[in-house]
């Protein structure tokens, strides 16, 4: 693609976008002066899709009209509700219907997920996770280990970016399994790493646990909805997600887990149970004896809070129609164009440290530029009605999402950086 630095080019680009009608699926943000604002926060909380509203007005009405009855004669029955989404995750996750579940939330799910598949023994106990994980996923892991009886002093073990960069490099991670690989249980590790926005390799990942023996779980938050996800074929053993950030689901929404078909109906892995997970037909029967649901509807515990469930249900057609091969496409042009414009304009001021060849939405943008203060240009930003979000120390992330961002909204950011780094 050739580009362009002018707001011409960016109107004829957003003209041709085939995925252009789907903006209006999408309520934006507005500043004070009515104007909506550039939002390319996507990756932290998706927008709200119009018909959100109407898809949790109905079950309310259901629920009105309906009472108790709607578990069986909702317009979305309320008992088999989990059903709705299944074939939209799977088709995000490139998995099997049977191999995904929505419930939960993310942090919750890698506990779920992490009892069923981190099954430390005296040699083999070590957890490996990259060294800038996630606060919530590295909290998770440690208490898995102290709940095992083990220090996490010595019991996990940091995937390191080489000095001075950000960037992971797989072959560093074979290095670590092939000096470490008989001590370590499980890998936890993210699909698109949160801060850099790099897109971790993950078939290479999956191929160098199982060489190493250890189990493999993937963190999808900043994934799914993302990039194209193989995870059948790939076949790690778990992964979780939330719907909040690309899924466009709400605050808080419901997040999802997926189980790869070999670990599906084993007895023999241990795990939580609860009446959710028990076989539909017969689970109001309330008998003593539990009879597994089949698939990874097994792992969930509780009947599911519907009035959450229900945007992601809309969410997900939206991407229905959209289709992630579409969406993929737009992404890399979308992103690319920032990038580009960063290097035509702002060369010696802002870099962006997120692998050219490994990236999604998103651009992490630091300020190199010693004049200015990083932190004042954000907020500068945030004056100039961008919603984008600051990470500690210094970085600035920005995700032009393909659903509902176009190319006018990343050529009006970098008129605003410009800007934001004037004062
Ligand atoms: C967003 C995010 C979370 C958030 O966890 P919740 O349980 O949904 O609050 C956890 N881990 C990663 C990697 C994330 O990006």
């Amino acid at each position: 693609m050739e580009y362009e630095a002018t707001r011409k080019f960016a109107a004829a680009m957003d003209a041709e976008d085939e995925l252009r009608k789907f903006r209006n699926e999408f309520n934006f943000p507005r500043a004070k002066g009515g104007e909506d604002c550039i939002y390319l926060c996507g990756n932290s909380l998706g927008l709200q899709p119009k018909r959100a509203a109407q898809f949790v007005r109905e079950e309310l009405e259901d629920w009105a009209t309906l009472g108790v009855e709607a578990h069986f004669h909702a317009r979305r029955p309320w008992l088999p509700y989990h059903r709705q989404a299944t074939p939209g995750l799977a088709k995000l996750c490139g998995a099997l219907p049977a191999e995904v579940i929505g419930m939960n939330t993310l942090t919750v799910n890698l506990h779920l997920m992490m009892t069923s598949f981190y099954r430390p023994t005296a040699k083999r106990y070590r957890i490996l996770i990259e060294s800038s994980a996630f606060p919530s996923d590295r909290f998770a892991v440690q208490s898995q280990l102290r709940l095992h009886g083990f220090d996490p002093a010595t019991g996990l073990v940091e995937w390191h970016p080489r000095a001075g960069g950000s960037e992971l490099h797989t072959g560093d991670l074979e290095k670590l399994l092939a000096d470490n690989g008989d001590s370590i249980a499980l890998l936890l590790l993210p699909g698109v790493q949160y801060y850099s926005g790099q897109v971790l390799d993950m078939p290479a990942i999956c191929r160098i646990a199982k060489r190493a023996g250890c189990v493999v779980g993937f963190d999808l938050a900043h994934a799914i909805g993302n990039v194209p996800l193989d995870l059948h074929d790939w076949a790690p053993d778990f992964a979780a997600w939330c719907s909040y950030k690309y899924l466009n689901s709400g605050p808080g929404a419901i997040g999802g887990a997926f189980v790869h078909s070999r670990h599906l109906d084993d007895a023999g892995t241990p795990k939580l149970l609860g009446w959710w997970g028990h076989d539909e037909a017969t689970r109001f029967a309330m008998a003593n004896s539990f009879t597994p649901a089949p698939g990874a509807e097994l792992w969930q515990l509780s009947n599911p809070p519907i009035l959450s469930y229900a945007p992601m249900i809309a969410s997900l057609q939206i991407f229905e129609e959209a289709g992630m091969k579409r969406l993929r496409k737009k992404s890399l042009l979308l992103t690319g164009y920032l990038d580009f414009l960063l290097q035509q304009r702002f060369a010696g001021q802002v870099a962006s440290v997120t692998p050219q060849d490994a990236r999604g939405c998103q651009l992490s943008l630091q300020v190199i530029d010693k004049t200015v203060a990083a932190r004042a240009v954000f907020e500068s930003l945030e004056r100039h009605n961008v919603m984008a979000d600051w990470r500690e120390p210094n970085v600035i992330r920005v995700a032009p999402v393909p659903l509902y961002n176009g190319y006018n909204d990343v050529f009006e950011f970098c008129e605003r950086l410009q800007a934001a780094l004037h004062g």
